[in-house]
């Protein structure tokens, strides 16, 4: 199997990336953000309890994001991978999936983060808020807060990768086919 955590603070391109991603290697995308808001959508349970923490740029306790993100991969048996985007998130998160991957016999193969400047990272999230409907992405000060958590509690799971020699950084700027090219090459010479 072929699973990439593909990391990178709010606004770095995750999604962009991991939708041509998924197309190249044949893989499920797995995005916790992407299913919480369906979820919300949906007016289901676990909607209605993320929407409390989502709508103050704070994370969904752990426990919680970790029980929907098992249950997603044992809806697909046949995968020959995922690209886990905007999982894990905290080191706690990092040490479930790992257990949990390993119960099915496989493991993750690669982090690769993108970088992108601060400042850039808050244009572009601006810029998406016009038209994505995202109201996390309207308010400059959940915007705020979304990246001080990543930097306090999100920006520490590179470590645990990296420990392990799983861990690869990307320049997130450029064009977008650019960026996508450098990842495959880190993907391919992993
Ligand atoms: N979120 C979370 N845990 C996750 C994924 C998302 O708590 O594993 C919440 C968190 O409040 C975050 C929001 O959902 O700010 C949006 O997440 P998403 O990954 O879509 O945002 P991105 O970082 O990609 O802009
Ligand atoms: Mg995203």
């Amino acid at each position: 199997m072929l699973n990439i955590v593909l990391f990178g603070p709010p606004g770095a391109g995750k999604g962009t990336q991991a939708a041509k991603l998924i197309d190249k290697y044949n893989l499920v995308h797995l995005s916790t953000g992407d299913i919480f808001r369906a979820n919300i959508k949906g007016e289901t349970d676990l909607g209605k309890l993320a929407k409390t923490y989502i709508d103050k740029g704070e994370l969904v306790p752990d426990e919680v994001t970790i029980g929907m993100l098992e249950s997603e991969v044992d809806k697909t048996p046949e995968a020959k991978g995922y690209i886990f985007d905007g999982f894990p998130r905290t080191t706690p998160q990092a040490e479930a999936l790992d257990k949990f991957l390993s119960s099915k016999n496989t493991s993750i193969s690669l982090m690769v983060a993108l970088d992108v400047a601060e400042e850039e990272l808050i244009k572009r999230l601006l810029e998406r808020g016009k038209d994505s409907g995202r109201a996390d992405d309207q308010d400059e000060s959940i915007i705020a807060n979304r990246i001080s958590v990543y930097n306090k509690q999100t920006s520490v799971v590179a470590d645990f990768y990296n420990a392990k020699n799983k861990f690869q950084k990307i320049n997130g700027v450029g064009d977008i086919e650019e960026i996508f090219s450098r990842l495959c090459s880190a993907i391919d010479n992993r």
